[in-house]
């Protein structure tokens, strides 16, 4: 009897703890592990596929299926896939902004939080870093940009829409998350952090597949860890938010100042409108904006 499932990475993650506690088969190409549970043989593949073989195969599929994993036996609860007391852990967090947005940069921050820094991090009451308001992280970058080991990859319009028809957008982000960690890395080095940890915006597969098509040289793998609200599991990625987002609000005042019209934020109709009025000017759109937005074909159809 054979079964098969699709699960998200975090299911996957979750079945790989349980089943870390059943004897190991030998793992395929393109599998993250394969157990005997005695009656069934299971076999997670990094695609998200599940596959259940022999006599319980059904019944063991079945446990995953629900919603009801929480009343599974697992050995241990797991709320996350992040190892337990992961918040209080050096580690080098990051994140991007601006992948939404119609104009100005997409912006990738990472920076690196030393359990001795950890205190002082959390003194500047960044936790919640979603909640804080532009003029707050204007206050707060520049004290993160002093203390602790970071660096930004800021991919303004005209570069994002030169790699653009090769690279899609994740795939970009794949690229900035990348080579930003490279850089801390190397300038903390020989000092390694506990754990890497990227703001999830694609499945680790599929994150690392992205890097091997781009070809990248040095491609980070060791000890990261992906999750989403990766601000809310280690405070390096919220101060990692808040130094991408103030580079990016820095981008967009300067690309204002350049376009004499105020820029609004997001893809909506507002920007439209604005695109319309930037084209009736002449100007062109690549310098400020992701071309490859509606939004454009919009613009030119209000024109
Ligand atoms: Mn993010």
């Amino acid at each position: 009897m054979q079964k098969v499932i699709q699960v998200n990475n975090q299911k996957l993650k979750q079945m790989a703890h349980y089943y870390s506690q059943f004897s190991s088969k030998k793992v395929p190409t393109g599998a993250l592990f394969s157990i005997s549970s005695g009656s069934a043989t299971v076999t997670g593949y990094y695609s998200g596929k599940v596959m259940f073989q022999g006599k319980t195969a059904s019944a063991e599929a079945a446990k995953w299926q629900s919603n009801s994993i929480h009343s599974l036996d697992t050995p241990k609860k797991m709320s996350t896939t992040l190892p337990a007391d992961f918040a209080n852990w050096s580690v080098l967090g990051s994140d991007e902004v601006g992948a939404g947005a119609y104009f100005g940069p997409l912006t990738t921050a990472a920076v690196y939080v030393s359990q001795e820094n950890l205190e002082w991090v959390r003194a500047l009451g960044i936790a919640d870093s979603k909640t804080l308001t532009d003029d707050r992280m204007k206050k707060i970058a520049p004290q993160i940009i002093a203390k602790l080991p970071h660096h930004v990859v800021n991919l303004m319009p005209e570069k994002y829409n030169q790699l653009q028809p090769l690279h899609n957008v994740n795939q970009m982000k794949a690229i900035s998350h990348n080579f930003a960690l490279g850089k801390v890395l190397d300038k903390i080095f020989p000092i390694t952090p506990q754990a890497i940890l990227i703001d999830q915006f694609a499945q680790q597969s599929t994150y690392f597949n992205y890097l091997k098509n781009a070809k990248q040289q040095r491609i980070i793998h060791e000890n990261v860890y992906f999750t989403t609200k990766g601000e809310q599991y280690h405070l390096s990625v919220a101060a990692a938010s808040i130094l991408a987002r103030v580079v990016e609000l820095d981008a967009m005042s300067k690309l204002i100042v350049e376009a004499g019209i105020k820029l609004p934020i997001g893809a909506g109709r507002e920007v439209d409108t604005v695109a319309a009025e930037l084209l009736r000017r002449g100007i062109d759109l690549k310098h400020y904006a992701k071309l490859h937005f509606a939004n454009t074909k919009k613009a030119e159809r209000l024109l």
